[in-house]
């Protein structure tokens, strides 16, 4: 979508806001697929509620991008503009064991700041890419550990309030891959209550997890990490696996040779090619194992939310 509403366009320097016009999500999505549209980069999170009660005024749907590591957006013209939070310099600050991290800070970057100062908890988290906010939309989380834990508040944009609020954590509910934020909140800075330990043992809990990622998963690839979730008691991977779908494609959209629930985009697979990958190995499992697979991975294929 190209903004084109005079109006607009000229209140968003005083906003803060810098618009990046024509924006390609395939160079901003780890899977490498997605067309474009205009983004709009947020310097100040004073901002979102004027901004977006301009979009909202002048008709403009709007989705907010993170880091784009667990994302599959649509090809071609997108219907709605992008938003995105500009990296703030310093954007992670310590007092005792809490940390007040920025929501566009990257989540391994903040991990390893927290670690260097004795500060740990999170060392399942390194190798997970993107940044902190994305991280708290889906409670990231891996080798037992979820960031869900140590949230002890969220500054957040309330969509339904039009307007930024501060939420502590008995307010919010942290499950597998999912929590109590609304669709449209978005996440703009967080304060994490993170327990003490000697660098020493969270380094070695960090190359614990490096090692296990590294012997499992497809690094060096494009992908958006599992695109199913693991349903109760079992592993999405192991059901695939064990249907000998491992290198299964559809054109250039393939599950990947190394981890069956991490579906590589192997040159210039399109969305639609991922999509039908998602649908033929869903089915597979349905038929063989009974069990109806849902997706981990974020699909940006809709017109609405
Ligand atoms: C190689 C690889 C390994 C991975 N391993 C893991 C893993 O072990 N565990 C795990 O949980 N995930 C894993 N992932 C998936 C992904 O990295 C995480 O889900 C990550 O937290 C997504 O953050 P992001 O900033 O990239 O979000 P995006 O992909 O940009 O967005 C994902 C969703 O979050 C929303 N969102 C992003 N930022 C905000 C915000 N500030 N406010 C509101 N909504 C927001 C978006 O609108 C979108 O709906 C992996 C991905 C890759 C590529």
């Amino acid at each position: 979508m190209r903004l084109s509403d005079p109006h607009l366009l000229a209140a968003l320097p005083a906003l803060g806001v810098e618009r990046v016009a024509g924006a390609s999500l395939a160079e901003r999505t780890s899977l490498g697929i997605g067309g474009t549209t205009d983004l709009l980069l947020i310097r100040k999170h004073a901002a979102l509620p004027e901004l977006v009660a301009l979009l909202r005024g002048g008709g403009i749907a709007y989705r907010f991008l993170g880091g784009g590591t667990n994302l599959l957006v649509r090809d071609g013209e997108l219907p709605w503009v992008v938003l995105h939070l500009a990296k703030q310099e310093q954007d992670v600050r310590l007092e005792g064991t809490v940390a007040f991290v920025d929501a566009a800070a990257d989540l391994g970057r903040t991990v390893t700041f927290c670690a260097r100062r004795d500060l740990g908890g999170m060392e399942g988290l390194i190798g997970v890419p993107g940044t902190i906010g994305g991280a708290l939309r889906m409670n990231a989380g891996a080798y037992g550990m979820q960031i869900g834990s140590y949230v002890r508040e969220v500054e957040l944009y309330r969509a339904a309030e039009g307007r930024n609020e501060t939420l502590r954590d008995e307010k919010i509910s942290f499950e597998y891959r999912h929590t109590s934020f609304a669709p449209d909140d978005i996440m703009l800075a967080v304060k994490l209550e993170l327990p003490s330990k000697p660098y020493s043992d969270i380094l070695q809990g960090i190359r614990i997890c490096n090692e296990k990622r590294r012997a499992s998963q497809p690094l060096h690839q494009k992908s958006a990490g599992c695109i199913f979730k693991n349903p109760p008691g079992a592993s999405a991977g192991r059901m695939i696996d064990a249907l000998g779908l491992k290198g299964f494609a559809v054109g250039d959209a393939r599950v990947s040779d190394r981890h069956a629930n991490f579906f590589i985009n192997a040159g210039k697979a399109r969305c639609a090619d991922m999509l039908a990958l998602i649908d033929q190995v869903r089915e597979r499992v349905r038929v063989v194992h009974g069990v109806e697979l849902e997706t981990e991975v974020i699909l940006w294929t809709e017109e609405r939310l």
